[in-house]
């Protein structure tokens, strides 16, 4: 059975937010978060008689191709969250290298 792809998402940023609190920044690796979100299980249930998946938790109600989608849609605005993520670490890091250097 797939995962909610709503609760699945909710329980994921619950789990980055603890890794965050708990973890020093150095010692922090996305290996080992995406590792966490591996062990997220929110399985929906067939609805043999309507092929639509139910969510017992969100009440989601959707078809296996709704499921992909809205998983696909919240991956790319994960994804937009990340690269902005990137983007500053990355001027962070160079900042940081350039006081160095003085
Ligand atoms: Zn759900």
């Amino acid at each position: 059975m797939p995962n909610c792809p709503e609760c699945a998402a909710k329980e994921k940023r619950k789990i980055q937010e603890q890794y965050e609190e708990e973890t020093p920044e150095e010692d922090r690796g996305r290996d080992d978060l995406y590792k966490l979100f591996d062990q997220v299980e929110i399985p929906m249930k067939l609805d043999t008689a309507t092929k639509h998946f139910i969510c017992k938790r969100c009440g989601l109600y959707a078809t296996r191709e709704q499921v992909s989608d809205i998983r696909y849609k919240l991956n790319q605005r994960e994804k937009t969250r990340e690269d902005r993520q990137d983007d500053y670490l990355n001027w962070w890091q160079k900042s940081k290298k350039e006081k160095q250097e003085e």
